[in-house]
């Protein structure tokens, strides 16, 4: 059974349709990238996943089961989203955000116990973070504040993790650790991690499946040699690419083409 179904739907902002037709499958333990251009709806998709749009048509099973009979507790349980940005309007500190996640596990008083604190220790280990500890979030950099919402996604031990572009605005050492951590994540704990990503390099280094989404729609899915072609890329970004083999793993690898090289190739 795959831990994510998702047949024929259609997502809306108003009367604004942004997503068309979609259908996909997310199996147990995936590293599952979501990639495609500006506005072609990666975002709006991941928020339809945490139900955090209203369905259009179509549905979506979590688990086997319809996102629409899902509590917000309940899908908490299940599934834990890393978004874009976070509100640094009351900057808790590290320690008390990454303890958030344990919120749907709670019984009725909202209290956490020792088994909880032991929870969030073990996921600001394994996020690097435990250092910083006491810290406010606001006086983070930017890979700090990301791992440490991630440390939040995995205290609330979800079975799915949904990120957002996770690795945006991180140079390229802070954009693997994070990628590294999701995979060690995903081995260790088994856990399937859906990404939204723009950068096709990191897309082709991590994911197990790509689906590549142009305007609304699913233009294609499947492995990173199967949809990273420099036709198929070329024609949904508007842009000339060229696509080689990366020595570390045969995977693709993807330069976008400055019109200075546009004879060369
Ligand atoms: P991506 O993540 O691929 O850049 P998005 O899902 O953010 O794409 O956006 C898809 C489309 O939906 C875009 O045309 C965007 O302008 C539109 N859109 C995004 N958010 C909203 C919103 N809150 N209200 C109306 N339209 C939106």
């Amino acid at each position: 059974m795959p831990v994510i179904s998702v047949t024929g739907l259609d997502l809306s902002y108003g009367k604004r349709q942004v997503l068309q037709d979609i259908s996909m499958q997310v199996h147990r333990g995936e590293f599952y990238l979501i990639i495609g251009p500006n506005g072609s709806g990666k975002t709006s998709l991941l928020k339809g996943l945490a139900n955090l749009l209203p369905i259009a048509h179509g549905r979506i099973d979590i688990l086997g089961r319809p996102l629409a009979d899902y509590t917000r507790r309940q899908l908490a349980r299940k599934l834990a989203v890393v978004p874009q940005q976070i509100s640094l309007d009351f900057p808790f500190s590290v320690a008390e955000t990454v303890l958030m996640g344990r919120a749907p596990h709670l019984g009725l008083m909202g209290i956490e116990g020792s088994a909880d604190h032991a929870l969030a220790q073990e996921a600001m280990h394994f996020t690097d973070v435990a250092h910083l500890a006491d810290r406010p979030l606001d006086q983070l950099s930017g890979g700090e504040r990301q791992r440490v919402i991630i440390a939040r996604a995995l205290c609330q031990q979800p079975e799915i993790i949904l990120l957002d572009e996770p690795t945006a605005s991180l140079d390229p050492a802070h954009q693997i650790q994070i990628m590294d951590l999701m995979e060690r994540f995903r081995v260790e704990k088994g856990t399937t991690v859906i990404m939204v990503s723009h950068d096709l390099n990191l897309a082709s280094l991590y994911g197990d499946r790509l689906l590549l989404l142009h305007n609304g729609r699913v233009e294609m899915v499947g492995s990173p040699d199967e949809v990273l072609t420099a036709e198929r890329l070329g024609a949904c970004y508007g842009c000339a690419m060229l696509v080689e083999k990366n020595s570390l793993g045969q995977m693709p690898r993807v330069t976008p083409i400055p019109q200075k090289y546009s004879q060369v190739v």
